[in-house]
């Protein structure tokens, strides 16, 4: 195995860069051998997968990154119970390729398809049917772990605590090596979506609340530069799979194939952002008028309505070498002025953010750390060159927790550790199973430091610790 010498690593937003060692098990054998054996020199270590979280999750400064995606050996579907048992390091895109031609979809996916099956358990994704179907550990039998005290087996039945700490716990617990993931069988890899325009946050909001179930996925971008009355205009994505019946005859012959588009990449990273008040205000106004004001059952293969950015493969060189971060924040339904203060403070401060996605959460799911509670969560990808920014989502963060929301771990790269205990009443709890599992402080990300996560970190920062 490969521990190498130093490597920088950074986020998705790629706006801090730190350094450290890089170890690559191609095998459980060879991780179990480094993490109960070959620690010594390091003295602390992070599980990484592909790297899509924006902030500074996956990555140890001065420490070693384990770089799981060599975690690949097992993938096997069981028909009878429509499960797909999964090593790790395996993508979802790969998954993806192995389990739609044979009839099944993931029953939970984040935005992006190049995440690896470890990372998206360690977050606990979300994807646009959180209001139906949860987030993903509400889809996972069992799972594989080494943690510094041993490898275990854990589930929602056994060693339940183990298990919702791992759903959401941002790689804390251990390594994950493999899982159980129920699938969501399906009859085509067409869906069909209806689109709408929404003039105005309220109009937007009370579409996504009528009748929820009505569509698996629902989602709705939101033009983040639009102010007064336009406030919040959006044009909104609802979809369910195809079944056959609903295809034309020509399709029902081959009704399911995996068809992802091929993936272009930027050739460089300029020296600036191309994506600026004047360029995203330009591009909002003409998304807003391109979309139909009502369009109904429109077929479209399941990539393109899923991943939509995955197309252009590193979309985030476009932010310029000061990079991005992307503010993801949930508040409950009833707090829909916090929201609307929030778009407000974003469009009169003119911070162009090309991609704000806004969605509805149905109840929380078990995992302690796990973001996704009942509510409104808005995410906007932000450039780091905006004047201003670090007050600015400073006082957002406020106004967020007053609302009784809080931030994505997944997604931050800059908040304070202040708020996660606000924001995370459930920490303590999920402290004392970490510190089981991991008693010499072993797992440090630079998320986990910079917001005193673990209970060892969080004496540097005693405002997170449940005292
Ligand atoms: C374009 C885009 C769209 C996105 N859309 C969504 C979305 O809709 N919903 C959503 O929830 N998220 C979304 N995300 C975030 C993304 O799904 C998560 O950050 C996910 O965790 C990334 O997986 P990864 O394999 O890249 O993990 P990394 O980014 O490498 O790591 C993320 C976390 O997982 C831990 N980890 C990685 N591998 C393992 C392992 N084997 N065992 C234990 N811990 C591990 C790391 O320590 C770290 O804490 C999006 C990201 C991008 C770039």
């Amino acid at each position: 195995m490969n521990s190498g010498p130093r490597r920088l690593f950074a986020g998705w937003g790629r706006a801090t860069w730190t350094s450290a060692h890089v170890a690559a098990p191609a095998n459980q054998a060879e991780l179990e051998h480094l993490v109960f054996e070959g620690l010594e020199g390091f003295g602390r270590f992070v599980p990484r997968g592909l790297g899509r979280a924006y902030g500074d999750a996956a990555q140890c400064a001065g420490g070693l990154v384990i770089d799981c995606r060599g975690l690949r050996s097992v993938i096997d579907v069981d028909h009878e119970r429509a499960e797909v048992r999964a090593s790790a390091g395996i993508s979802f895109d790969e998954l993806l390729e192995f389990i739609v031609p044979q009839g099944y979809f993931l029953p939970v996916t984040p935005g992006t398809r190049f995440v690896t099956l470890g990372g998206a358990i360690a977050s606990d994704v979300h994807g646009k049917n959180h209001h139906v179907d949860g987030s993903l550990g509400a889809h996972l039998k069992r799972l594989c772990l080494v943690t510094p005290t041993g490898v275990l087996e854990c589930g929602p039945q056994v060693r339940r605590e183990e298990f919702e700490a791992t759903c959401g716990g941002m790689g804390m617990t251990g390594v994950v090596v493999e899982a159980t993931l129920r699938l969501l069988p399906i009859e085509s890899s067409w869906v069909v979506v209806d689109t709408e325009r929404a003039s105005d946050l309220d109009a937007c909001l009370s579409l996504l609340s009528a009748d929820p179930a009505k569509y698996r996925y629902s989602v709705a971008w939101v033009d983040g530069l639009a102010q007064g009355k336009r406030l919040g205009r959006s044009v909104l994505t609802r979809a369910n799979h195809a079944s056959v019946a609903e295809l034309p005859e020509r399709w029902q012959r081959q009704p399911i194939s995996y068809r992802a588009p091929r993936v272009v990449k930027v050739p460089f990273s300029p020296p600036f952002s191309f994506l600026n008040p004047a360029t995203v205000s330009a591009f909002n106004e003409m998304w807003f008028r391109k979309a139909p004001r009502k369009r109904e059952r429109r077929l479209e293969q399941f990539a393109s309505f899923f991943y939509p950015l995955d197309g252009v493969g590193n979309w985030n060189l476009l932010y310029g070498p000061r990079g991005f971060t992307q503010y993801q924040f949930v508040v409950p339904f009833g707090a829909e002025q916090a929201l609307e203060k929030v778009l407000e403070k974003l469009s009169t401060g003119r911070v162009a953010s090309f991609l704000a996605v806004l969605k509805s959460f149905g109840p929380a799911g078990t995992g302690p750390l796990s973001f996704p509670t009942e509510g409104w969560t808005l995410a906007l990808d932000i450039p780091l060159a905006t004047p201003g920014l670090p007050q600015l989502l400073d006082e957002l963060d406020l106004l967020v927790a007053g609302a009784g929301g809080r931030i994505y771990f997944s997604k931050d790269a800059r908040m304070r550790p202040e708020l996660v205990q606000a924001m995370y009443p459930r920490l303590a709890e999920w402290q004392a199973v970490q510190g089981r599992l991991d008693p010499t402080g072993l797992l440090v990300s630079d998320l986990a430091l910079r917001l005193g996560l673990t209970r060892r970190e969080s004496l540097r920062h005693p405002e997170t610790s449940d005292k």
